[in-house]
């Protein structure tokens, strides 16, 4: 196994391949000052004081002092490079290329009446309007699982779609659009078959009419808990619907679909400085198998492509696309601004230790989950995706927001990958986890479904492990557990909210 990887020509630094001692040679005749961390990045030549830094062929910073050949460069030795400007992008140069091909070419998922996106899963979903609900809504689920389940065993299972949103806002406050239109959409989610269930209490913010259309807002979807008698109305009148609803979604039977039926979500969290080597380009291999045959497949998290911008607008297919994007990008840019945000708070703490120093490079390994297909559609936050292709699904980069956006948007399962390791996990839909390094799977064996950490030792290729992951998506979209589903790991719905509340 090589020492260190050294991803194109003009890079003027190597990343570590596993931790290296003092005086180590690597690539060829550079003798290590220091000892380097593993995924941390290592001078390959001497350097002056404001010299850009190279990786990925793109310039992450300047230095920040004086660099010798062999020393360890890290957050602290340079400078982040600026954000690609909006106003200069250039779209559509970059749109043609020949995508891969691959040997399956269909699913076996649950088709709902009207929706182009057919489901993964059979599940009941409980939207609640306000969070003044969610103790009678958990608290029903919860009977509802002891005393109804197991009577309908088509069905998966029963969750609540709690959040904090719903009262002390102003629904017409600019902002407030994301997490109305984020609740709004996610109840239509493929995985729950259509079958409509809202909890409201009866003096929010945010009534059932804002949420649902007017042939939807009637009393076989909506419980209003002020017009129950006590706590034990409000649970038989939810024992009630439910068993309506599961006696529906009991009938739903998987059958034999073409990709074009399938929308899949990509996000990591975690990441290191493997990300952008392995599990994202393999990844991104899984996305043009899975874009070529017509499926749905989405990235996200603007923050960590936003100093890659200039890359997305080469990717974009027509202007319409290209202005979307930079709609989206320009109002996350404000939204931070207003908000006083220091562009270094991402990356972490964390990811640093993982030998990213920048935004800039961690944007470059995040984009690489994207693939090479060209970006047809971009979304706002929460909006349901309608095309087949690749898309870019604008949401905040905090994991446990970006999927249930991503689930808003309609995805069937989604793809983690990570490289520090994170036991995130949606109750709506499978998550699949990719670990970046083969350490990270032998430390979560139970947690990791794939590791791309062979393509670092030189035993996979990206295209094997991105085949690989490939053939997962459709065996768990066809209705295989991945782990943490088989460990019923879960994280709580949680809504990006730009509004003010009161
Ligand atoms: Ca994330």
């Amino acid at each position: 196994m090589p020492a260190t990887i050294k991803i194109n020509e003009k890079d003027t630094v190597a990343i570590a391949l596993r931790d290296l001692r003092k005086g180590e040679k690597v690539e060829g005749d550079v003798i290590l000052l220091e000892d380097i961390p593993q995924a941390h990045k290592i001078a390959l030549c001497d350097r002056e004081k404001g010299a850009p830094v190279i990786r990925y062929g793109v310039v992450l910073g300047f230095l920040t002092q004086p660099i010798r050949k062999g020393e360890w460069i890290n957050e602290h030795k340079m400078a982040v490079a600026p954000s690609p400007d909006l106003a200069s992008l250039v779209w559509g140069t970059d749109v043609h290329v020949r995508l891969p091909h691959p040997r399956r070419t269909t699913w076996r998922g649950y088709s709902v009446p009207g929706q182009r996106w057919a489901g993964s899963r059979n599940i009941l979903a409980i939207t609640s309007t306000v969070q003044c609900c969610q103790g009678v809504v958990d608290a029903a689920v919860r009977k509802m699982k002891e005393e109804l389940l197991a009577k309908y065993p088509h069905v998966d299972d029963i969750v609540a779609l709690n959040h904090v949103y719903g009262c002390g806002i102003d629904v017409n406050a600019p902002g407030s659009e994301i997490p109305v239109r984020t609740i709004r959409n996610l109840m239509h989610n493929p995985n729950f078959g259509g079958q409509l269930f809202v909890v409201s209490l009866g003096c929010e913010h945010l009534r059932p009419d804002l949420l649902l259309s007017e042939s939807e807002n009637n009393p076989g979807n909506v419980i209003v808990l002020q017009k129950q008698h006590g706590f034990a109305g409000m649970l038989e009148a939810m024992m009630e619907m439910a068993e309506k609803k599961l006696a529906i979604l009991e009938s739903r039977r998987r059958e034999e679909l073409p990709l074009s039926r399938l929308l899949v979500g990509f996000q990591c969290g975690g990441s290191d400085a493997f990300s952008g080597i392995a599990a994202n380009p393999a990844a991104g291999y899984a996305s043009d198998l899975l874009v070529s045959e017509g499926a749905g497949s989405m990235f996200s998290e603007v923050t960590e492509v936003r100093d890659g911008a200039d890359k997305l607008a080469a990717r974009c297919i027509d202007e319409a696309t290209f202005r979307k994007l930079v709609h989206e990008l320009d109002w996350y840019d404000k939204y931070l601004a207003r908000g006083g945000m220091d562009r270094d708070g991402n990356p972490t703490p964390g990811n640093k230790a993982g030998g990213l120093s920048n935004i800039v490079e961690k944007a470059m390994g995040s984009i690489a989950k994207s693939g090479s297909a060209p970006i047809v559609d971009v979304l706002a936050s929460g909006e349901r995706a309608t095309k087949g292709g690749l898309m870019f699904a604008a949401t905040s980069a905090n994991d446990v927001i970006c999927g249930p956006s991503q689930l808003a948007s309609g995805m069937a399962l989604e793809v983690f990958m990570t490289g520090r390791g994170t036991p995130y996990g949606l109750a709506e839909a499978p998550v699949i986890k990719v670990s970046t390094r083969y350490e990270l799977k032998e430390m979560w064996p139970d947690l990791i479904d794939i590791d791309a950490g062979y393509v670092e030792t030189g035993e996979k290729t990206i295209q094997e492990v991105g085949e690989e992951l490939f053939n997962l998506i459709l065996d768990v979209a066809s209705g295989e557990k991945p782990k943490v589903e088989q460990l019923g790991l879960s994280n709580y719905i949680c809504l990006l909210n730009p509004a003010p509340l009161e």
